[in-house]
């Protein structure tokens, strides 16, 4: 249980003071749903509120902070501004109102007074103007402004003084917490305790103090990494202690299969699948990632170690994160189960009472071997007679918990994840902690590279009559629309203004899907799709992930400027599965910022999905290459994994260290390393721990 000293940091950000269920409602979209979250919202810059001495050497665009004296007000005549001009010796600045209330900024600034005015200047005709000063105050409470202020990240419809005030009101029920570091490293960076840091982070005095390593954030961050890498290590050891079986196949059921697949393994495939056969044989429990960049086979490699298990007298299981992954994979595995004589059942979270109970039913006596679903496979109801592997795909999705729970339903169930991911190395280590890795490093033989290009949306006309052509030559193409901002609606909205378009344009060949349709109908559209039934699949991001159809060989992204760099390499993954020539039109609405040039101009040049994978580190910082929040992978809230790498492997050592002194966390400082797991929300990972 949460210790009671945290209580007030998980408090709802509605019960400040102040904050409204408006406000609440904005400050949980940017930062989260309770107090805590709050604290982790860094500043991303400075404004220095130091006076300056003069009108006449205001700089354009900066703010600046000066006195004045009020001459007269020019309210607004009609549609204008409200004017009020203001002097010093040195010349004239105009304070610009939109919408003003007159009697308002009468009694702010009487004719004939000095006022201290904040706020960012604007050169516009010779004269200098602020519009709407961030702050307005007589002379004599010059102190209500303060000389440096730090500016957050906000988000649509949110302001900056509500969030600067609800920060202000969160840090002040950060408690004195137990020290959890270790001096001797504290002293060596000379770092100050947690509150003080925190303090500190958000009232930085400079730009400097805004750096990833200025001593206040590196604080936090190695905080942050810390939690993480002691809780990795807790789930880790708690899987070690749990004994493991040793599960050997005779190849019979394997041998069918492969007969029935049509192509031969690649080399790398072949190793992966010894690796995990030695893993299975032996008795320690398994633990291995299947990565392999996207299209590099690696659902035929799981299929062959479930049938491993199954010819041991075992069952398997595979997990998938979405409806459709889990439809396909089940397509794609029930010929070659039954090529081997045997049954693969499906779950998914539409499948509700009476057609549930004769597969949980077989999955309870031992008569199904296999299955594939969704979410709905780790519910209490789903027993199994003997599970010996559970096959988690694309877990990226799923956090570390998730995954390991299918393995809590057997005795010592081998697990092995599969991720499309290329996550380089430090990611790697901070999402799968020591997990052993195999690699598909070669392509199944005869695909051939995407054609990528890059091209401005006022081409768009040009694009569809290439697609014509294609699609009259027999062509299939994915269409995937904008990803806007923070709302799944207006996704769906953009999806199918689209689909409306294309199809004046190309008839009833086109199909639709997105998060929002019903499983069946997105099952419907998918298999039309899949048959050759709809030439153009227009779609919001719910295809990203896994979706195998080797005819579809023309990947449109529209907005590619909004994608991410390993989201992007992911929606190309789509098309090149075949042996035909695919190509990926990538339309961005000009103008492309820096770093959208660059993300564009990489996936132009390169298809390894690890080189992607470090430039996607490189210019964005760890939190955005693993994915969103909802993706359930770790997202840093204080740590960038491009600045901080050697932070995370000092924190992977001193969690070894931590570890084996004192292994149930017991002493003084294990003590404060709990209070760290609870900070961080690690609180399952306590539970690891004896008198946890
Ligand atoms: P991913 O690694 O992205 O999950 P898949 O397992 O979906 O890749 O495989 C992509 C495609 O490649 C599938 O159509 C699959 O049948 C095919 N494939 C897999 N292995 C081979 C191979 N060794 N030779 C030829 N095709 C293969
Ligand atoms: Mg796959």
């Amino acid at each position: 249980m949460r210790p009671q000293i945290l209580f007030p940091l998980f408090a709802e950000i509605q019960t400040l003071p102040g904050v409204g269920s408006k406000i609440a409602a904005l400050l949980t979209r940017l930062a989260g749903p309770h107090l805590v979250d709050l604290l982790w919202h860094l500043p991303s810059g400075v404004i220095d509120r130091n006076p300056v001495p003069s009108i006449a050497g205001l700089e354009d665009g900066r703010t600046a902070t000066l006195e004045v004296t009020v001459e007269a007000h020019q309210p607004s005549g009609g549609r204008g501004p409200y004017r009020v001009i203001t002097t010093d010796p040195s010349g004239t600045l105009e304070l610009v109102f939109f919408h003003a209330r007159g009697d308002y900024l009468m009694r702010e600034l009487p004719v004939g007074t000095k006022r201290i005015v904040s706020g960012r200047i604007e050169w516009y005709r010779g004269m200098a103007q602020m519009a709407h000063p961030d702050y307005i105050v007589p002379p004599e409470a010059r102190d209500q402004i303060p000389k440096i202020e730090p500016v957050y990240p906000l988000t649509t419809g949110l302001t900056p003084k509500p969030l600067a005030k609800a920060i202000a009101a969160a840090l002040k029920e950060a408690p004195e917490l137990a020290e959890w570091q270790d001096p001797a490293w504290r002293e060596r960076n000379g770092w100050s305790d947690w509150r003080a840091a925190l303090l500190a982070a958000h009232a930085p005095q400079s730009a400097a103090d805004l750096l990833p390593m200025a001593p206040a954030r590196a604080r936090l961050a190695y905080d942050e990494l810390l939690a993480n890498q002691l809780a990795l290590a807790l789930i880790r050891r708690a899987q070690r202690r749990l004994k493991g079986r040793s599960t050997k196949g005779d190849g019979s059921l394997r041998a069918k299969a492969a007969a029935a697949l049509g192509f031969e393994l690649t080399a790398s495939q072949r190793t992966a699948l010894s690796e995990i056969d030695d893993d299975m044989a032996g008795t320690d429990r398994m633990l291995r990632l299947l990565q392999g960049d996207v299209g590099s086979g690696k659902t035929v490699v799981a299929l062959m170690a479930m049938l491993t298990a199954v010819e041991a007298g075992r069952q398997a299981a595979m997990l998938a994160p979405t409806e459709i992954l889990a439809r396909q994979h089940h397509q794609t595995l029930a010929p070659l189960a039954k090529a081997a004589g045997i049954e693969i059942a499906l779950l998914t979270g539409r499948d509700r009472g009476k057609a549930r109970e004769p597969v949980l039913a077989a999955l309870r006596d031992g008569n199904l071997p296999l299955i594939v679903g969704t979410h709905a496979l780790v519910q209490e109801s789903v027993e199994f007679n003997d599970l010996a592997l559970a096959v988690v795909d694309e877990q990226h999705r799923f956090g570390v918990h998730q995954r390991l729970q299918l393995t809590t339903k057997g005795a010592g169930v081998d697990l092995l994840v599969m991720t499309a991911t290329p996550i380089p190395r430090t990611l790697a280590l901070t999402a799968y902690g020591d997990m052993e890795v195999s690699r598909l490093t070669e392509k199944p033989p005869g695909r051939q590279p995407v054609d990528t290009r890059v091209l401005p949306a006022d081409r768009l006309p040009d694009l569809t009559a290439a697609l014509h052509r294609k699609l009259a030559a027999g062509a299939r193409a994915y269409w995937v629309c904008p990803l806007v901002e923070e709302s799944e609606k207006s996704d769906m909205a953009a999806a199918t203004e689209r689909f409306e378009d294309l199809k004046r344009q190309f008839g009833d060949r086109v199909g639709l899907v997105h998060g929002r349709l019903k499983g069946p109908e997105k099952d419907a559209v998918m298999a039309r799709f899949i048959a050759g039934d709809l030439d153009i699949l227009v779609a919001t991001t719910v295809i990203e992930v896994g979706v195998d159809v080797p005819e579809a060989t023309i990947m449109v992204v529209e907005h590619a400027e909004r994608f991410g760099l390993a989201q992007l390499h992911q929606l190309r993954g789509r098309v090149g599965r075949g042996a035909a020539q695919s190509v990926c039109f990538l339309v961005y609405a000009p103008p492309l910022s820096e770093t959208a040039r660059k993300r564009l101009a990489t996936l132009r040049e390169t298809e390894d999905g690890f080189i992607i994978a470090e430039a996607d580190l490189e210019l964005r910082g760890a939190g955005e290459v693993l994915g969103t929040r909802q993706s359930g992978l770790q997202v840093w809230r204080l740590a960038d994994l491009a600045a901080h790498g050697d932070l995370l492997a000092a924190a992977r050592d001193d969690v070894r260290l931590i570890l084996n002194r004192d292994p149930e966390m017991e002493s003084d400082r294990g003590r404060g390393l709990r209070l760290l797991l609870y900070l961080f929300e690690q609180d399952a990972a306590v539970r690891y721990l004896r008198s946890g």
